[in-house]
């Protein structure tokens, strides 16, 4: 696959959704957007990608996905529905949804494709959403692409490569993007049942990790159990709001982002 897949046309048609606010305690309440008016154009952004299974237009064999394989997808199809009936909520206006009183006063970042993948929006669009995201004093936006060697590789410095490899970290590291990667480790709060699915990997008991070419991993704090402190001085427990370190055009962090198997 490669950037010729995207058209420009294909680029400016797919849609995007945006909801103010979130309940999500792992990104904090921070306004999300969703790729994909509907959830053929959600699916058709992610097509080829190895998270996905063939059946829904990927490469896996099973659907790996944390969205479209999990219940956010639930709430990426109920607001393009709610969309599609009551287009004068402006859910796909950036600015109008930015601006909303519903948008917490907390809220320093926004999430980017909660579910889809912004490749299908192409560069121009991705960086006009950072800007307009800029635009409404929040620091950044938080994204990542499954395609950074394909119809992707356009999107360098602006979000994350998301690897499944500590070798694939390096390879992207070696091309100039900062790396996602999935790491073998199970996050130790994982309840029984979800464990089952990684049976076989290692627990995370506070271990290091580097790639093959020896660079760090910084393990997600929000996963680690990290705490910061919040305005009145109490300690909470990090989230993407306040930690912020998958803002590809910010090196906070280094080079690579690790996440345990949840
Ligand atoms: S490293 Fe920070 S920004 Fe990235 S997912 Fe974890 S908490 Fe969120």
């Amino acid at each position: 696959m490669n950037k010729a897949n995207n058209t420009r046309a294909d680029e400016m048609s797919t849609r995007i959704l945006v909801s103010p606010n979130s309940k999500n305690p792992k990104t904090g309440d921070i306004p999300q957007i969703m790729i994909g008016g509907s959830k053929a154009e959600g699916l058709a952004s992610c097509k080829g990608c190895p998270m996905l299974s063939k059946k829904m237009g990927g490469k896996g064999e099973k659907t790996k996905c944390y969205h479209w394989g999990g219940s956010s997808q639930m709430g990426h199809i109920a607001m393009a529905k709610a969309n599609d009936k009551d287009p004068d909520k402006l859910r796909e206006d950036l600015s109008y949804q930015l601006s909303s009183p519903k948008v917490s006063r907390q809220a320093q970042y926004v999430r980017l494709a909660v579910g889809g993948d912004p490749s299908a929006l192409g560069r121009e669009r991705v960086e006009e959403i950072t800007e307009t995201v800029k635009a409404h004093n929040f620091k950044g936006a938080l994204g990542y692409t499954h395609f950074y060697q394909g119809k992707g590789s356009d999107l360098k410095g602006l979000v994350m490569a998301s690897v499944e490899s500590l070798e694939d970290a390096d390879r992207a590291v070696d091309g100039g993007w900062r790396a996602a990667v999935v790491l073998d480790a199970v996050h130790p709060d994982l309840t029984v049942s979800r464990a089952k699915r990684f049976e076989g990997a290692p627990l995370w008991t506070g271990q290091d990790f580097t790639t093959p070419k020896g660079r760090r991993v910084t393990v997600c704090p929000s996963q680690t159990g990290a705490t910061v402190k919040d305005a009145r001085g109490n300690q909470r427990p990090i989230d993407c709001n306040t930690c912020g370190m998958c803002d590809a055009t910010q090196n906070k962090g280094g080079d690579i982002i690790g996440f345990l198997k949840h």
